[in-house]
């Protein structure tokens, strides 16, 4: 699909039409209302494998029949010139088939963390996107949240030389039924759901990729009959260029959410950090204000406004690509005790 002209976005009523993938909890909570106020997009199509969840979404969204796909017939997507974008929100270990079938239906791609459960399967889905002249853009909504922002703009000169950068992403889950809690769904354990906030985190604190894992360690386990095929814990330090280290944590059997940077003329906090809303911070200079957002909205109209305008979107499938690498390396340097090199050029 080559870049929307504006003909074709005037014919669409000046908004491209989104298709969400999955209807589960951030589906229906975080994506739908946030694309009720959004400007360069709109909710047009659902696919779904759960036909009970039909008929609320068609009456609250104004879903038409003709829109709404199952995963068997999804392919028939290709033919539907509403549908521009579809956004995959299933378990992490189906996001790289339907990101390749969407790419192959001609549809660019927004895709949830974390990308995929393998580096191997995220080189896929963007040589895919790519065969198939479609973009992809991760679903890191903190891109554009404006404390995190800020954080970027801390860490890289605002109050000089960086040093150091800590963060902890945690969450009570003890449902053992949960697709989260299996490895063949979710690929990992809080390291693969919310301990890859604080790598995004601290990589785009620091304005550049880690060259190494220097340590990780899991935690204790204190649930063995749940966390059996995933972690329940674990935490790490990553090397960055110029001696910059971050260390994180994330677990499961807690509830935490902060993220700390520390420069040569100051240091900042945020807590909560990593939530939709109500995120608050702070520096050594004072406290932070910024103006409450819509997190997911402006996610979402940043990739409707890469594909009108042509440009790249700030979170691309080559940073999810990353992302998981560093993940990966994370994993290895637990289980081998042993410090992980990247190649930061390649990531
Ligand atoms: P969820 O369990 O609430 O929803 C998953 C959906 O996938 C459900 O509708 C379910 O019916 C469907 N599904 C299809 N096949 C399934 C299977 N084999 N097992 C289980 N469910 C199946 O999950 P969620 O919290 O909505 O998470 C979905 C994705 O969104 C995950 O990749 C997650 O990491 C991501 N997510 C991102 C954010 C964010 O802030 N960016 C927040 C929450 C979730």
């Amino acid at each position: 699909m080559d870049d929307l002209s504006t003909q074709q976005l005037e014919s669409k009523n000046n908004k491209l039409g989104i298709a969400l993938v999955g209807l589960g909890q951030y589906a229906e909570e975080q994506l739908a209302p946030a694309l009720k106020q959004i400007q360069y997009c709109e909710l047009k199509g659902i696919v779904t494998g759960s036909p009970e969840k039909i008929p609320h979404w068609q009456t609250q969204y104004g879903i038409p029949d003709r829109n709404v796909y199952s995963y068997q017939n999804f392919e028939e997507i290709a033919s539907n010139k509403e549908i521009d974008i579809v956004y995959i929100v299933l378990p992490n270990s189906q996001h790289a088939n339907y990101t390749v079938r969407a790419a192959n239906a001609g549809k660019h791609v927004i895709c949830e963390k974390p990308m995929a459960i393998s580096v191997h399967e995220c080189k896929e889905m963007i040589e895919a996107c790519n065969r198939n002249k479609v973009k992809l853009g991760i679903g890191y909504r903190l891109h554009f949240d404006p404390y995190h922002q800020y954080t970027m703009q801390l860490g890289q000169g605002k109050l000089g030389n960086l040093r150091k950068v800590k963060g902890n992403h945690s969450m009570l889950l003890d449902d053992p039924s949960a697709w989260r809690l299996q490895k063949k769904f979710a690929g990992g354990g809080p390291l693969m759901d919310v301990g890859i906030y604080v790598v995004q985190a601290a990589c785009y604190t620091v304005g550049k990729a880690p060259i190494a894992v220097k340590e990780a360690q899991f935690g204790k386990v204190s649930r063995p009959d749940i966390y059996d095929t995933v972690e329940e814990s674990i935490s790490g330090t990553l090397a960055f260029p110029d001696g910059i280290l971050a260390h994180g944590t994330c677990s499961y059997a807690e509830a935490s959410d902060w993220l700390k940077g520390k420069a040569n003329g100051g240091s900042w906090e945020l807590e909560p950090a990593y939530a939709y809303n109500g995120i608050e911070g702070s520096t050594s200079e004072g406290p932070m204000d910024f103006q409450e957002v819509n997190q997911q909205t402006l996610q979402m109209d940043e990739f409707a406004q890469s594909l009108l305008e042509g440009k790249e979107t700030k979170v691309p499938g080559e940073m999810g690509c990353r992302d998981l690498a560093i993940l990966m390396a994370i994993y290895q340097a637990a289980e081998t005790g042993e410090p992980v090199p990247l190649e930061s050029d390649k990531l």
